[in-house]
């Protein structure tokens, strides 16, 4: 056995830890994998979920080979079979109904993949249809909404700068368990550490007692759904006690009078009925994220897919902005991304911050006019849009790598749809929940038999970091990437797969975006599509428009006219990565606003302000008529997403997937942990094995997403064994945050009863 050592980014999550594997190529077998101590951003950290990289490589349940539905049951079938059977089904379609007809899905594990997620546009572009939807409407559209309101770019997330910062306040989150989310901080728990020996404090704002809570100095537990109300008083208070102390940014900051004036009626006396915090305890906080001089509030998914979800996230920038803790150090800041960043692209930082913001609602859409919100529908649309007969009703539909039978609210309403579709198309690594249902499913690869570049969290990373791995493992003979398999889909559907390969289309590709290049940056003035072209050989596929992208990104060596920047191959002879240093203040170049401005009162929010009103007369009026459960969900360190499941590595150990309830509110139900309880609402019933915890606060209940593997008709042999149950049943497909068309997954009304 010839074991050698290799360097790779973990792809399970956002932390993106670098890992030392032990690999035998030969036998094609990952030996060991530990922390990689000399990565410049995790140095050395992983987690659980990194040891378990050898189960899904190895996973006899991941499908290797296309499956092709004959007869109504998926067999297995060559690639040529699988492609001709799309191209039989899916072209009648097109002719008689157009792109329109046809929807996509794209999951969250698609931004675990480069490679797909670059390649994935050319599949949507060859449809040229509106019915997009992902797992962003599922998890952090609002935070989205947030950045794109306030700073003009939907992708324009600041992270704390949890290395410099004295206090940190985590609201809705658990980043002991998640090593971030929206934020890429690996090993949080070292950098918490780090934070009480330097005399720094953390705050965690959260119905449960999650890690989190538990390494805190301060934990509140706040009613469920009610964080909009508490980011209000803190707002009202910043203005009541004359805390406003915006520093750098007064300059930027307009419309601070209609914001101090519609926050006027929330101060922590109003709201405390509501969230159950005492009124003190938000004053207080809000005094210490003024006065500290290094102090960042944050909030991720519990706030998130709420039903003031925007407004909320919205709300959460406005505090760290009025306190002087945006785009400073400690508080939170913009990272700078090697490539593929529209806020880090070179040139950005000479015209002052000035551009055109965001725009959402250009569409509508079909059935219940939900506007779009970055190109996308609600994830809740995909059912109704698929049922309803009409001009642009979705008869046929793409997944990627997306579970939504599970993730999103009322899944059997979803199955129920998907089994109606003239045409459904997979290409994931399981037969699951959503991709039984599939016609075709096309096999993704092992995150091992490809290269990683973590696009979307070199952009929210708590260090200015750039980091690339290539492929441990060759792809078997005669097998196509997802890259691939994306630019053939593109293909089939425009009527060129018989006249053009994927790698013509890989070149085509490649042009346009070398002519793109040579627009936008005048360094590369003198240089002609061939010059360049040249230099990027022989990389083919994603691999070649990650080196353009480095190559003409901030870092750049712009193909020598910078020597000492930036490139694919200087990467690869780095593998433990490259520091480019501490997060550094971006104020204007990071803009892109009317007048280079931060509206602290957009009309988005504006609009939404009555119904927030609405919503603390209405929970005061439900608080006052005495004791319902609301549920929430949870992050636990050995899972984040329903395929990593069938993982023995994550699978063993205490049941993940319990119901979570407080002693007394057990106790007024006759339950103790183990017994199996009946969750039922208006929307569904499970029934779910108990764990009575005093970690939950009376009147809340967890329940976590991505369970609930019982359909015979999948192969997810170790999920299948300890299946646990689809907490979205529970779910409405009609409740969404209006501005972000986010589901409502949290502090949702259920009855517990003990069977
Ligand atoms: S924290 Fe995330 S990136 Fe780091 S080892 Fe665990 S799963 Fe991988």
């Amino acid at each position: 056995m010839a074991v050698e050592t290799t360097h790779r980014i973990c792809s399970f999550c956002e932390a993106t830890c670098g890992l030392e594997l032990e690999v035998d190529r030969e036998a094609r077998k990952l030996v060991s994998v530990r922390g990689n101590k000399d990565d410049v951003l995790s140095q050395g950290y992983l987690c659980p979920k990194a040891v378990a990289l050898k189960d899904l490589d190895e996973d006899p349940d991941r499908l290797r080979q296309p499956l092709v539905r004959r007869g109504g049951n998926l067999e297995p079938a060559t690639w040529d079979e699988a492609f001709a059977e799309i191209k039989k089904r899916i072209r009648p379609i097109l002719e008689e109904h157009g792109g329109g007809s046809v929807g996509i899905y794209v999951g969250n594990p698609t931004a675990h993949k480069p490679s797909l997620s670059l390649a994935h546009g050319a599949l949507v572009r060859s449809l040229g249809t509106s019915h997009m939807y992902s797992a962003s409407t599922l998890d952090q559209m609002p935070r989205h909404v947030a950045a794109g309101l306030m700073y003009g770019s939907w992708t324009s997330v600041p992270v704390p700068d949890i290395d410099r910062t004295d206090l940190i306040v985590v609201v809705g989150g658990n980043p002991m368990a998640s090593n971030g989310s929206m934020w890429t901080v690996p090993n949080f728990r070292g950098r918490h550490r780090a934070l009480k020996e330097r005399g720094g404090r953390m705050v965690v704002i959260d119905p449960k007692r999650t890690q989190s809570a538990k390494a805190a100095d301060t934990h509140l537990a706040i009613r469920p759904g009610t964080d909009v109300f508490f980011f209000f008083s803190i707002l009202a208070t910043l203005f009541d006690e004359d805390l406003v102390q915006p520093r750098h940014l007064e300059s930027y900051l307009i419309n601070v009078d209609l914001l101090r004036s519609a926050v006027a009626g929330y101060l922590p006396e109003e709201t405390a009925e509501a969230t159950g915090l005492e009124p003190e305890a938000v004053r207080a906080l809000a005094r210490d994220l003024s006065r500290t001089e290094r102090a960042v509030l944050y909030a991720r998914i519990g706030t998130s897919v709420a039903e003031y979800g925007s407004t909320a996230n919205w709300a959460v920038d406005v505090i760290n902005a009025l306190c002087g803790n945006l785009d400073h150090e400690g508080g939170v800041m913009w990272p700078r991304a090697a490539a593929f960043q529209f806020n880090s692209a070179p040139g950005r930082e000479v015209n002052g911050g000035e551009g055109k913001g965001v725009r959402s609602g250009r569409r509508k859409s079909r059935v219940r006019g939900a506007p779009e919100v970055m190109g996308e529908f609600p994830a809740v649309c995909l059912a109704e849009e698929i049922e309803t007969p009409g001009e642009g009703q979705i008869r046929a539909l793409f997944t990627t790598a997306g579970n939504p039978a599970l993730s999103a609210p009322n899944g059997q309403r979803l199955a129920r749809a998907l089994d109606s579709l003239d045409f459904m198309v997979s290409t994931d690594i399981y037969l699951n929940e959503t991709t039984r249902h599939a016609d075709v499913i096309l096999p993704g690869q092992s995150p091992l038999e490809d290269f990683h570049f973590p696009i979307p969290f070199m952009a929210m990373s708590v260090r200015n970091v750039a980091r690339f791995s290539p492929a441990v493992f060759d792809l078997e003979e005669g097998r196509p990437a997802e890259w691939q398999i994306m630019y053939q889909l593109a293909l089939i559907i425009s009527g060129q797969d018989e006249t053009t390969s994927t790698q013509d289309y890989d070149d085509m590709v490649i042009s346009n975006q070398v002519n793109a290049a040579l627009k936008t940056h005048p360094t590369l003035e003198g240089f002609t599509p061939e010059d360049i072209l040249a230099q990027l050989e022989p990389r083919r596929g994603p691999e070649r428009q990650v080196d353009l992208g480095v190559r003409t990104g901030p870092y750049g060596d712009f193909f020598g006219a910078r020597p000492d920047g930036l490139s694919l191959g200087k990467l690869l002879e780095n593998p433990q990565g490259i520091d480019f240093g501490a997060l550094e203040p971006r104020l204007p170049g990071v803009l892109s606003t009317p007048g280079g401005k931060i509206d602290l009162m957009p009309q988005a929010i504006a609009e939404d302000l009555p119904r927030v009103k609405a919503g603390l007369a209405r929970t005061r009026v439900e608080v006052g008529a005495g004791a319902r459960l609301l549920m929430i969900g949870r992050r636990n360190t050995r899972t984040n997403n329903s395929w990593m499941h069938n993982l023995p590595t994550l699978a063993k150990g205490k049941f993940k997937g319990a119901l979570e309830i407080s002693p007394a509110d057990a106790k007024a139900r006759g339950l103790a942990s183990g017994d199996i309880a009946r969750v039922e609402n208006k929307s569904g019933s499970v029934e779910v094995e108990v764990d009575v915890t005093d970690d939950m606060s009376p009147g809340t209940v967890s329940l976590p997403h991505g369970f609930g593997h019982v359909m015979s008709d999948t192969n997810m042999t170790i999920a299948a064994r300890n299946p646990g149950v689809n907490s979205n049943l529970l779910a409405s497909d009609q409740a969404v945050d209006p501005l972000s068309g986010t589901a409502i997954l949290n502090a949702i009304p259920v009855e517990v009863s003990a069977i």
